[in-house]
């Protein structure tokens, strides 16, 4: 297993719809683990394939709170097939917009549709902050961030930050 660069936003990258896979195999395991490994390492709970630079429709969560008992879970072409006209809000954070956390309304539950990572088809019904989890990474999917929810003066002062923040991360590099 070996850790991905996080690509930060802006990047015309996190903007480009995901496409679907066709195969599960090693190979795509492998990238999984490695999605898994820098996830925990960053830390976050969730991380799509387009934030380490990988248009293709995979996602990697683990919500649990116990560092001890890990529960990953993997899913492979989601789908969501169903979602509540009840909503919740959650405080969002993302691992490509460091730093900046906002709170999102979406539906407190809904149901999706996957492949595992035996290549197996599921259906999971979520709701609390596994819901929302899914929401925010199936929306990376499709070139969507939580800052696009916000009004256009909050999402433009949080790009503008995050210029300035990979303008400075750059100086170190040099
Ligand atoms: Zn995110």
């Amino acid at each position: 297993m070996s850790q991905r660069k996080i690509v930060i936003e802006p990047d015309p990258i996190l903007r480009k719809k995901s496409e679907m896979l066709e195969t599960v195999d090693d190979e795509l395991r492998a990238l999984l683990d490695d999605m898994l490994e820098t996830m925990y390492d960053a830390p976050g709970i969730g991380l799509a394939a387009v934030q380490v630079g990988i248009l293709k429709r995979l996602i990697v969560i683990d919500i649990s709170k116990d560092k001890e008992k890990k529960n990953p879970l993997f899913l492979i072409n989601p789908e969501i097939i169903s979602s509540s006209k009840k909503t919740s809000v959650h405080e969002e954070g993302c691992l490509s917009l460091p730093g900046h956390f906002a709170e999102i309304e979406r539906p407190a539950e809904c149901q999706i549709k996957f492949i595992d990572y035996n290549g197996k088809e599921k259906k999971l019904k979520a709701d609390g902050l596994l819901a929302t989890c899914i929401q925010h990474e199936v929306d990376h999917l499709n070139g969507i961030l939580f800052i696009d929810y916000l009004s256009k003066l909050k999402k433009d002062m949080i790009v503008k930050k995050l210029i300035k923040h990979k303008k400075e991360l750059d100086k170190v590099i040099l």
